[in-house]
């Protein structure tokens, strides 16, 4: 297979180990002589799958004692309709962080009142805005824990008065986290848990059933509390692939462990650009940088070779560099599958284009 160092911003690279089972699985699951997506999902094989990806998750984030967790369709996205559906009473505070935030705070409008409490849009989502004053009539406040596309990350955890909700899309199982301090935690499994098709839902059940709006079935947190993700046919494949993944992140050592991993990897690339390059520079702001989303730009007086670079980074096996339009110039996503040779593939590259000027 050709060797190449996937920074895709996800979908993205996963671990090997997980590819190849859930190849593996697509043949021939267990020795049933069935495909993985042939088999019924009320059959025990796939109970038992369903039920080892949920423990897992328990496991790896120590997630306490009311508290469940749901694997649902409509990715990250349907989570911003559905979470006010089931949380917003009157008001609700968010944060825009980045353009993630802006979607979510416009569904949240549908249902109630939002104030939004911090905002970095004055400078383009460079910098994680600072949280301070949070309403205590807000039935929650909501914050993206990291932003994917503007490579800004929240560092330092908050005290809110109110439950917290994180979307935690781009940054979920990248270090350990305190999940008692959430209400919910959400996210599109396609960065660091899995491949597209499958969010996740870590849910306190006791938020639930407050709100005096009739909830649709589907779109209902207690359902899918109730029938263990199962009340209608789950993606099966997804949640295969996803607890792959979730083996693989356990056998490395854990959150702990991954988190090691995932600062030398940042800082193989964020030392680079702060203490030797002359020709690229970051775009987020030092305190509020992602360990995740690396974005970078080349300084003014090189801006025309931000072309060249793509296409001699490519033929060096780079994939996915490219920046997202908001931002512009290059963006290396640096997800837990990544390994640190990769960082440092791309850096070198970066140091000997930088010679030829
Ligand atoms: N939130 C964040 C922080 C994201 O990065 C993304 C997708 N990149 C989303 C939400 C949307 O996720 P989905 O495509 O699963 O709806």
């Amino acid at each position: 297979m050709k060797q190449v160092y996937n920074f895709n911003a996800g979908p993205c690279i996963l671990p090997r180990v997980a590819v190849e089972k859930t190849a593996q699985a697509l043949l021939d699951l267990n020795g049933s002589g069935m495909s993985l997506i042939e088999i019924s999902h009320r059959s025990k094989d796939f109970e038992a799958i369903n039920s080892e990806c949920i423990a897992l998750w328990k496991e790896l984030l120590s997630i306490p004692d009311g508290y469940h967790v749901l694997f649902l369709g409509g990715g990250a996205s349907l989570q911003f309709c559905m979470l006010p559906y089931n949380l917003l009473g009157a008001k609700a505070a968010y944060v825009e962080s980045g353009s993630w935030a802006k979607k979510a705070i416009k569904e949240a409008k549908l249902f109630g009142e939002v104030a939004v409490i911090a905002s970095s849009s004055d400078k383009n989502y460079s910098y994680y805005p600072a949280i301070a004053d949070i309403p205590r009539d807000a039935d929650y406040l909501h914050i993206t824990t990291n932003n994917t596309i503007y490579g800004t990350e929240l560092h330092g955890s908050i005290d809110s008065p109110v439950p917290l909700v994180a979307d935690m899309s781009s940054d979920i199982m990248s270090r350990p986290i305190d999940v008692s301090k959430y209400g919910v935690i959400y996210g599109g499994a396609q960065k660091n848990v899995g491949p597209a098709g499958v969010a996740f839902v870590i849910v306190k059940e006791a938020l639930l059933g407050k709100v005096k709006r009739a909830i649709p079935t589907m779109l209902d947190y207690r359902t899918h509390i109730a029938e263990k993700s199962l009340f209608n046919t789950p993606p099966v494949f997804a949640v295969y692939a996803m607890c792959e993944t979730l083996k693989w992140i356990k056998a490395q050592g854990g959150l702990q462990a991954i988190a090691a991993l995932n600062r030398k990897k940042a800082d193989t690339l964020y030392g680079y650009l702060d203490n030797e390059s002359k020709m690229f520079v970051g775009t987020a702001d030092k305190a509020s940088r992602s360990l995740m989303n690396i974005c970078f730009v080349m300084t003014e007086q090189y801006k025309d070779k931000e072309e060249e670079f793509l296409n001699v980074a490519k033929a060096a096996g780079m994939v996915g560099i490219k920046g997202h339009r908001s931002v512009g110039g290059f963006r290396a996503s640096t997800y837990n599958a990544l390994p640190l040779s990769g960082v440092q593939a791309l850096v070198e590259c970066m140091r000997e284009f930088e010679k030829k000027f």
